[in-house]
Order: C-alpha cells, then sequence, then structure tokens
C-alpha cells in the first residue's frame, strides 16, 4: 500500500486556471475587442462594488468592434449602472426575509434553496443578487451543518437547489461532500444545480464533476442559464452533451434583456441551440428590479409582444415561461396577457 504523504498532490483544475485568468479589467476586455471605452459608456472598475469578471473563453464568443455585441453588454461596467432609480433595490427578491437558516431560502413548497457560495465565474451586470450580503449568509463558511439540520427536519422538502452564486465554482471535494450528505437524507429526491458554469466555463464539466454526478442516487437537474444562442458554441455544446450522458437533466433559464435578447428572433435562436445542446427553455425572467440594473428593463407589454410572436414560431416546448418573482408569492408568478387563448 503506498502511504497517503506519497501520492501526488492534487493538480489544479484546468478549470480553476480558466478561472484565475479571466479579465477583471474593463480596459484589457475593450482592447481585446478593439473598442473605445468613452465610445460603449464604460467606468473604471473603481466605482462599482460590483467589479467586471468574464473569463477569456466567453470573451472569444464576442464580435470584436461591435459595442452592441449582447454578450459583452451582459459583463461590461457602465457608467448608467450608478444611476439612482426609483423602483431600483438591493434585494428585489425579498430573498432576506426567507432565509430559514444562513445561506438557507424556503420560500416554495417541496423544495429548498442553498446559496453554496457567494463566487461567480462571470459577473452578470443585471445579477438580481449583486448586491447580496454572501459575507453574512454564506453556509459553506462552516454552517452548512445547519443547512443539514434544516433540511433532515423537514420530511415534505424533496428537492434541495443549489444556487450561489455559483454552486459549481466550488471544488469538487466540497461540493462531493455536500452532495453525499444531501443523499443521506432520505425524503430528498433530486438535487437540482443552477449554474451559469457549462455556459461561461464549460471547462468545468471535467471526469471529477461527472464521476458525482454519475454516482448520485439522487435525479440531478442542471438548470444553466444562457441569455443568447451566441453563448452556445462548440466547447459549451461539448459540455452539455457530456452532463446529458451523464444522466443530467437540463433545462435553461433567461432573463430578458433589453439590447440582449428582446426579440422573437433573438429567443427564437436560442431556444433552437439549446434543443441541439439537449437543453429544454424553462423560464424566461423579466428583469428583478435591482439597483444598477435599470438599463436592461423590458416593460411587460414589450415583453407579452414577444412571447406572443415566440409561440407562434416554435413547438410549445421550446418556448419558455414568461415570470417574474415576487416576495411573498408561493412559486413564480406567470406573466400572460388576458386577451390570449
Ligand atoms: C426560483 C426559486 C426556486 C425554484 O423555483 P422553481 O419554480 O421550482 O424553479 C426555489 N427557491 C427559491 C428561493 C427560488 O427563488
Ligand atoms: S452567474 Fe448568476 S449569480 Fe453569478 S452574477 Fe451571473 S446571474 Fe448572478
Amino acid at each position: 500500500m503506498i502511504p497517503v504523504s506519497a501520492l501526488p498532490l492534487n493538480t489544479t483544475p484546468a478549470w480553476r486556471i480558466a478561472l484565475r485568468e479571466a479579465l477583471r479589467e474593463p480596459a484589457e476586455l475593450l482592447a481585446l475587442l478593439g473598442l473605445d471605452a468613452h465610445a460603449v459608456g464604460a467606468h473604471p472598475p473603481a466605482d462599482t462594488g460590483f467589479r467586471m469578471l468574464v473569463p477569456r473563453g466567453y470573451v472569444a464568443r464576442m464580435r470584436p468592434g461591435d459595442p452592441h455585441d449582447p454578450l459583452l453588454l451582459q459583463v461590461l461596467p457602465q457608467a448608467r449602472e450608478l444611476l439612482d432609480i426609483p423602483g431600483y433595490v438591493a434585494d428585489p427578491v425579498g430573498d432576506l426575509s426567507a432565509e430559514v437558516a444562513p445561506g438557507v431560502l424556503h420560500k416554495y413548497h417541496g423544495r429548498v434553496l442553498l446559496v453554496s457560495t457567494g463566487a461567480c465565474a462571470i459577473h452578470c451586470r443585471y445579477c438580481f443578487r449583486r448586491h447580496f450580503p454572501y459575507a453574512e449568509s454564506n453556509p459553506s463558511g462552516g454552517h452548512w451543518q445547519d443547512a443539514l439540520s434544516y433540511l433532515r427536519a423537514h420530511p415534505e422538502v424533496e428537492e434541495l437547489i443549489l444556487s450561489g452564486g455559483d454552486p459549481l465554482v466550488l471544488d469538487d471535494a466540497k461540493l462531493g461532500a455536500l452532495v453525499r450528505a444531501l443523499a443521506d437524507i432520505p425524503h430528498l429526491r433530486r438535487l437540482r444545480l443552477h449554474t451559469r458554469l457549462p455556459v461561461v466555463l464549460p471547462e468545468r464539466i471535467d471526469s471529477t464533476l461527472l464521476d458525482w454526478i454519475r454516482g448520485s442516487r439522487l435525479r440531478i437537474i442542471c438548470v444553466i442559464h444562457a441569455n443568447h444562442a451566441n453563448e452556445l458554441d462548440a466547447n459549451v455544446a461539448q459540455a452539455l452533451s457530456r452532463l446529458h450522458a451523464a444522466g443530467a437533466h437540463l433545462l435553461n433559464q433567461s432573463v430578458l434583456l433589453k439590447g440582449v435578447n428582446d426579440s422573437s428572433s433573438a429567443l427564437d435562436d436560442l431556444s433552437q441551440r439549446l434543443f441541439e445542446c439537449r437543453v429544454l427553455p424553462y423560464y424566461l425572467h423579466l428583469l428583478d428590479p435591482v439597483a444598477g440594473a435599470a438599463h436592461f428593463h423590458v416593460d411587460d407589454a414589450t415583453a407579452l409582444r414577444i412571447m406572443q410572436s415566440l409561440r407562434a414560431r416554435l413547438p410549445g416546448y421550446l418556448v419558455p415561461k414568461l415570470v417574474r418573482e415576487q416576495a411573498g408569492k408561493p412559486s413564480k408568478t406567470p406573466v400572460f396577457s388576458h386577451e390570449e387563448p
């Protein structure tokens, strides 16, 4: 037998290295794309508490020289984020009042959401958790025991949702231990991962990750987050196909974003491309009114027009459900018009 001390040290996985090398300076991003900071309304990173973060592989999918690129707009800090717009607040979805233990949100029947880390591999400018006090509500800071105790004491909970931040930013050792502890809770049937990593850092879907997904007793659902077909390149398609082969059910949620995907043709392309990647569209969220994101707002009437046109173009299974999140409601709130059939 080889003594443990003689085993090679774990090497850093490729995805960690890619994450370390992600871009953090708007000036560097704009230079790569051949764009002028002034012309695109970028502002220096010192101006915001939510600094830029974007993996190089994601930048490679942007169109050089295009200030309106739908991927660029999702990640570039802009001066208009600093405007104080009435109605746009720090905690728009009432997360903090749904906390039953640090980082544990129990809003809806049968499913509990665990904010497993505050970190992400990308900083989306429209993110509704951009002001979430992760430092105080972070169960991986030693409080997973509280979350597990809560779940054990609530037999009506069948599904645990790992969210964040992005749960796949955690190491497989940490994640594997958590998933095993979850699988030991007999009434849990499903484990859902809300993650943007397969899209923004497809390297993350490596064999270590696939091994614990394949090995779990729990049904695994991956809800990825793509907003535009251009995000789904060949590397992403391959990562998704490996997740699918490992037995994960794949769904997508998007946010309806002005300038990014606010047309039926953009959403049609997205649904078609998702399906090619074995993913079904799930939710299309109206933007949560989070401070700093007002410039992404699409009004309800426009959103409904887009949905009507999308339904006329696509089979039903490729049409996402348009929803909004309202504090205190028992589910996401479907958004529809009264004139519709
Ligand atoms: C969105 C959300 C869920 C999941 O809702 P589904 O409709 O099942 O996708 C669960 N818990 C919280 C706190 C949420 O915000
Ligand atoms: S990956 Fe998700 S949680 Fe992270 S910044 Fe983007 S939208 Fe927010």
